[in-house]
């Protein structure tokens, strides 16, 4: 039988989502990879259940969430039946629709009769009444987005989800959600993009929306930023720095190409790990500590595929602090 440590609230930093009155943990847990049906539930458990006492309270999901897509919602619906259910509202549980899911015209997309019946089956797999935020996974240009929104409307105001987000929208395609989204009644209060120093892109100026960066955009409208991937998919650890581990993502294929290791990406991240060194941090931490260096940004979202990656991250948020020395000399090789 589990029971959550204590002292979980103790040490870990929560950041205000935006202008709303929902707080996140400074680092959440993805669990796109490493949590599906050929991933040992032993394995699963123990370090959901570890994030949990370290006081990582937000868990992130999807609908697609795998493989077989499906799989990672149904593992963490048994996790939370067997040991978290007790603890269900010290929980920020979110899930996504967007990508392809089931066979036809209906199971993809950004269609009011995608998102609906995909947020319907997502509470079916994890047991849920209710997720705390529902997100549309990515922008569907064929979609209006009048119907995409009204779509998460529905699934708040049914309560089948508290808070509603987007992913991946770029600064300009955000803005016009924003303006839907007032025009429909929608408060729209999480932002989660890509970026990491490898992947810089939410910093950029978007000329269509008028030279503003996605940050902008999110920080003027009092949106959360949650921010993916922001370790490069393990890419900004020394992992690679001596070729491809067996055990690693890039060996298993997939979601991350060994064609990102080119010599010039190689050089970039060892010389971050000199800097990381230079603080006192591993190259995973500082990866961490600068993602997080914008007050704009409301958590880290990472990955894990085992407890000791999760309390090496874990100690990234002991060093937050960046003098401009340290942040030129990062720019230099924090390029994308
Ligand atoms: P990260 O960039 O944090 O990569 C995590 C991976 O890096 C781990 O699985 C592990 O890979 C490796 N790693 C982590 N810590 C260490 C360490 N200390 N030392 C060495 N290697 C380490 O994030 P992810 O790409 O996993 O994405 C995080 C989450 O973001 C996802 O689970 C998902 O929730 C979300 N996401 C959202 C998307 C969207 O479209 N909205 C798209 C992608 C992700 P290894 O297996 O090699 O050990």
């Amino acid at each position: 039988m589990y029971f959550a440590d204590a002292d979980r609230y103790a040490s870990l930093p929560y950041r205000r989502t935006g202008s709303s009155g929902l707080d996140l943990p400074s680092i959440s847990l993805g669990l796109w990879q490493n949590f599906g049906a050929a991933n040992g539930l032993d394995r699963q458990r123990e370090i959901i259940l570890h994030a949990f006492d370290r006081g990582i309270t937000h868990l992130d999901l999807a609908n697609n969430y795998g493989p077989p897509p499906g799989s990672t919602e149904d593992n963490f619906g048994r996790i939370l039946r067997s040991d978290l259910s007790p603890y269900r509202d010290e929980l920020v549980i979110s899930t996504k629709a967007g990508y392809d899911m089931w066979p036809g015209p209906y199971g993809v997309g950004g269609s009011r009769k995608y998102l609906l019946a995909s947020l319907d089956q997502s509470l079916k797999r994890m047991g849920l009444d209710y997720v705390d935020i529902f997100y549309s996974h990515r922008f569907d240009p064929t979609t209006p987005l009048a119907e995409t929104l009204g779509a998460l409307k529905t699934a708040v105001d049914s309560g089948r989800a508290l808070y509603a987000g987007i992913s991946s929208y770029n600064a300009h395609r955000t803005l016009e959600a924003l303006e839907v989204a007032r025009e429909i009644g929608l408060t729209l209060t999480i932002h989660q993009p890509s970026y990491s120093m490898l992947n810089r892109w939410v910093e950029h100026p978007d000329a269509e929306a008028g030279g503003r960066s996605l940050l902008d955009v999110l920080g003027e409208a009092g949106l959360g930023t949650i921010v993916f991937s922001p370790l490069a998919q393990g890419m900004l650890t020394s992992k690679y720095l001596g070729g491809v581990p067996a055990d690693s993502r890039a060996a298993r294929g997939g979601s991350l190409s060994q064609g990102f290791l080119t010599a010039e990406n190689l050089g970039h991240i060892e010389a971050l790990a000199e800097i990381a060194a230079s603080r006192g941090q591993s190259l995973a931490q500082l990866a961490i500590s600068w993602a997080l260096r914008d007050p704009r940004i409301t958590s880290a979202l990472l990955g894990a595929s085992s407890v000791a990656q999760l309390d090496e991250n874990l100690v990234a948020l002991e060093r937050l602090d960046f003098d401009s020395d340290e942040l030129a000399r990062i720019d230099e090789h924090a390029v994308d």
